[in-house]
């Protein structure tokens, strides 16, 4: 398994998990770009949101409000936070596994990239 996501998944490698169901994982980001960086995954590997078939969308909503209860976890809630998706090479997506972003804690730019 060469995917980085799949192996967290698996257990195969170590993640700071703060949420898991089913269908959902969420961890903190080994290198956080804010105070709150959270992943958002779905556990099944999809490469990218690019890939998602559309019998399957509905696996983003739910991602959408795992972010949310984690946000309302993490106590950012109410001063604000970003969802970010990148999808593929010039989205800025590294990793081949669809990914939500939770990321708050400061004031993040205005500008949006
Ligand atoms: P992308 O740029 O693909 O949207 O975001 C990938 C994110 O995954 C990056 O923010 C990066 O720091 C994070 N990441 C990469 N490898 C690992 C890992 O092994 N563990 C954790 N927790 N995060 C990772
Ligand atoms: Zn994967």
């Amino acid at each position: 398994m060469e995917c980085v996501f799949c192996r967290i998944v698996a257990g195969e490698l170590p993640s700071d998990i703060l949420y898991q169901d089913k269908q959902i994982m969420a961890f903190r980001d080994i290198n956080p770009l804010a105070p709150i960086h959270v992943l958002i995954i779905p556990r099944r590997h999809i490469a990218s949101l690019a890939e998602l078939s559309d019998n399957e969308t509905s696996i983003i909503g739910r991602m959408a409000a795992v972010a949310n209860k984690l946000a309302r976890q993490e106590g950012i809630a109410e001063k604000g936070y970003r969802l970010v998706v990148s999808s593929g090479r010039e989205g800025g997506q590294v990793v081949p596994h669809l990914h939500m972003h939770l990321l708050g804690g400061r004031r993040l730019s205005d500008r949006l990239c």
